[in-house]
This record gives C-alpha cells, structure tokens and sequence, in this order.
C-alpha cells in the first residue's frame, strides 16, 4: 500500500524544512530496528543523523517501547498544575543527580525551543521578581536555539529565520569563536572574540537576563565546535557579571559530546539547561529546564504573580518520561558508554583519512559527532541524494557533510558507512570547476541551508 500512502502524504501533509516543490519525495518509512530505517520497497536506510538527532539507542528499542507501552496501559495523561506521579518524579531527580551543582530544579516542556523560551521567560520574571528590569539577552554568532520567537530572536544569526525578521526582537550577539583540526588560529580568534563579548557586558551593565549558548557545538550552525576554554571564559564572566548563563543543551545533552552533558566536559556549572532531543531515546516529543535552585526560590511566596505561570496541555506527558526513564538508563550502562568511546574511535581514525582528501577542510570531531567541509553547498546537496540512493541518511547542512549515529550502531556498520562517504567524497575534487568556483559564504547565512 505504499503507493496510497504515499499519494496520500502528496495530497494532505506539509513536511517540515522542505521546499516541496523541489524536494526529492518523502520516503516512507514503515519500521525501524537499531541504526536502520527501512521502507515499504524493502530499501534500507542507515540513520546517520539519528532522525534530526534525537535517537540515542536506535529506532524502536525494545526496552523503551516496553516501558512506554506498559506506561500508557498504567497512566498516559494527568494535568500537572494539580498532579505529580512516579515518571516525571523520578525522571527529575535522576536528570538533577547528573547534573553539576545545584542544578535541582526541572521544569518540564515539549521541545527544543519550548525549553529555551521557557528559560528565556523565566530569566526575565527572575530579574523582575527580584526588583530589576533586565532586558537584554545576549547569543552567539551563528547561535541556533529552535523555531518559537524567542528562540528565533536568539538565533537570528543562523540565517534560518529571514522571513521573520521583523517579528523578531533585538538581542547582543557576541561572537562563537569556531574551530577545527589543527586550526592554529584560535587561540588570537579567541581573544578576539573574549574582547567583543567583554564590551557586550561593558555597555548593557546590570540590563543582561541572560547569556545563552550551545556548549561545546553549534548544531544547525553547521555542526561549528568551540574550545572548552572559552566557553569557561564566558562562564567565568557571566559569573562575574552577575547575569544568568544558560546552556542550550537540546543537542549536545546525553552523551553527544563524550561527556553526559557538554557541560561536565567543559567543567563548567550553569544557572539554567535546556534540554530535550536525547532526553526520551528519540520515542516522544519532550523537554525540560534546569534551574538552580536560588531561581526556584525567587518565584516562590504569597502572591501568585511571583509564581512561573507558564505551561503546555501536555507537560510532563508520563509516557515521555517513562520513555526518558529507560532511555537514561542505557544510556547510563557500561554497555552504552563503550559504544559511545567506540565510535568516537572510528571517527578519529576516519577522519583522519579524510583529511587527506582533495574535497574536504575543517575535519572536526566533539564526542559522537563527526563533521567537515565540503568545497560548497552544491556538493552537500548532489552528495545527499548520492547517499541516499547508497542507503545512507545524511543530511549535509550546506557544505557541512556531518556525522551523528545512534549509539547503538557497532563499528562494523560505522567503518561500512564511512567508507562509502569516503568513497564519495574522494570523487569530488577539490579543483573540479563545479565544485570549487564559489567559495561558500560562511556561516549558514543563506535560507536555502536547512538542517
Ligand atoms: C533542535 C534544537 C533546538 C530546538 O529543538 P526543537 O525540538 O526542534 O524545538 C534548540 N536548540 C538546539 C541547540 C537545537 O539543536
């Protein structure tokens, strides 16, 4: 039935982040089974960009579909203004007990951008409840933080949000000092970069909410790492500034980076963390965010205008969170965290090889995540559907052809998938008039680059 479905999706469905008319059709997906995804031809596809980053453990794992399945035949919903109960409960705590610090506080939410813009809102009734008036936030170049206003606002140098400009609300960027494999530029960009984020804090003294970023790697920016250094430098003058530093974690949390948190690898403690993709194994759309607990105890006392009203039909949905209780738990496993230093290895190695290659530049790695550049977007583009016919998932953001596997996926299949990518790539070179002429133009600033 293949065809009605998909005459079905042709007629009725709008995809997300897809020019339609131009697009390659939508394949149709009818399971899935550790890194695999496959369709109702039988055609197999290898997912290496774990669905839009959220599959930690592989599609329909086993453990966690039992423990949804035995959620929803227990309690699937109940309003969380007046109940609490086991999963959300216990998911709380042990997300807080991985957390550096205080940071013991969840307030639970639907998504990526749900989860900023409720940090965001609270950093505001923060300041307010505290007798200030702070309006500032202050993000990074480059800075992708999800598709509500606020979060747009954030990352309104992404480069995703042109049509939108004038809904938009002002906010500092300061500058994301990227860098690669043997970049021996970073460290003068660095300072640099620190002097401009210095004179950020300079000229809105005692007005910053917040400062937010992504630790460690800008996603959507095209996969751009940043050293541990400065982002303990910006930790250390947030501090000293006496602002908020909020970390969007919604892409780097559970295990991207290496670490659990980017944060624990950067060494550094946060006043607030979002999080969410990770956080159910990919199963259900959810999220939370992190407080420390001085920002808890600013919203509390008599007056119920102290109190965070904010919320969503479906905080705290218990499948989510039993989905995020399993979910946790092997990411947690020995098992798990082998893989996860595995394929760190293979990337390593691979990368390496790349390098060598006429095509690619800027061959970066943070934990799980495996990125470089291509000479342009062109290539990225004719690269993907060449996967895509090899039955590789891979979504090249512009000229970013990047990595971010499932855990699950063993260093045989890895090593497989790799060495069709380098097969492909070392086809493109690096001369090749089609593909060298136009210098891409930088960092994601056209709207034609979707993640
Ligand atoms: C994906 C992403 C978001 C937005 O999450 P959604 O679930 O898509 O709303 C926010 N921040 C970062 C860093 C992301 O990668």
């Amino acid at each position: 039935m293949s065809d009605d479905i998909l005459a079905l999706d042709a007629k009725h469905v709008w995809h997300p982040f897809t020019q339609a008319a131009t697009a390659a059709p939508a394949l149709h997906a009818v399971r899935g089974q550790g890194a695999v995804i496959e369709t109702a031809d039988g055609k197999q596809y290898v997912d290496l960009v774990s669905s839009w980053w959220v599959n930690l453990h592989g599609h329909a794992n086993p453990v966690i579909a039992r423990a949804v399945a035995e959620q929803a035949g227990t309690l699937e919903q109940a309003i969380f203004a007046e109940f609490t109960h086991a999963p959300a409960a216990r998911l709380a705590a042990k997300i807080c007990a991985q957390l550096p610090g205080d940071l013991d506080r969840v307030f639970y939410s639907d998504d990526g951008s749900t989860a900023v813009e409720v940090a965001m809102k609270m950093a505001r009734q923060y300041w307010g409840n505290m007798g200030q008036d702070r309006r500032v936030y202050v993000g990074f170049d480059g800075g992708y933080h999800g598709d509500t206003v606020g979060a747009m606002s954030l990352g309104r140098t992404s480069g995703y949000f042109g049509a939108w400009e004038s809904m938009l609300f002002p906010v500092e960027i300061a500058p994301f000092p990227h860098t690669w494999d043997g970049d021996d530029t970073i460290e003068a960009r660095e300072a640099a970069a620190l002097a401009d984020f210095d004179a950020i804090l300079d000229r809105n003294q005692g007005q910053i909410a917040a400062i937010i970023i992504e630790p460690l790697i800008q996603g959507a920016a095209g996969m751009r790492l940043c050293r541990p250094e400065y982002l303990r430098a910006v930790a250390e003058r947030a501090k000293a500034a006496g602002t908020l530093l909020i970390l969007d974690e919604v892409m780097t949390g559970f295990g991207r980076t290496g670490a659990v948190f980017a944060c624990q690898k950067a060494g550094i403690t946060p006043d607030m963390i979002c999080l969410s993709k990770g956080l159910t194994g990919g199963f259900l759309p959810m999220a939370m965010t992190v407080t420390r607990d001085f920002i808890y105890q600013a919203f509390l006392g008599q007056d119920v205008s102290r109190a965070f009203l904010h919320g969503h039909s479906y905080t705290a949905n218990p499948l989510g969170c039993a989905a995020g209780l399993a979910s946790l738990e092997l990411l947690l496993g020995a098992e798990c965290q082998a893989r996860i230093q595995a394929i760190e290895a293979v990337h390593r190695a691979r990368l390496d090889r790349m390098a060598g290659l006429a095509a690619v530049s800027k061959p970066r790695l943070c934990g799980t995540m495996a990125a470089f550049d291509l000479p342009n977007g062109e290539a990225g583009a004719k690269l993907k559907l060449i996967f895509r016919e090899r039955g590789l998932l891979l979504r090249p953001m512009g000229n970013v052809l990047y990595l971010l596997p499932p855990y699950c996926m063993n260093d045989g299949a890895l090593h497989q998938a790799w060495d069709i990518i380098e097969d492909e790539v070392s086809k493109i070179s690096g001369a090749d008039p089609c593909c060298a002429s136009r210098k891409s133009s930088g960092p994601w600033m056209t709207n034609s680059v979707i993640p």
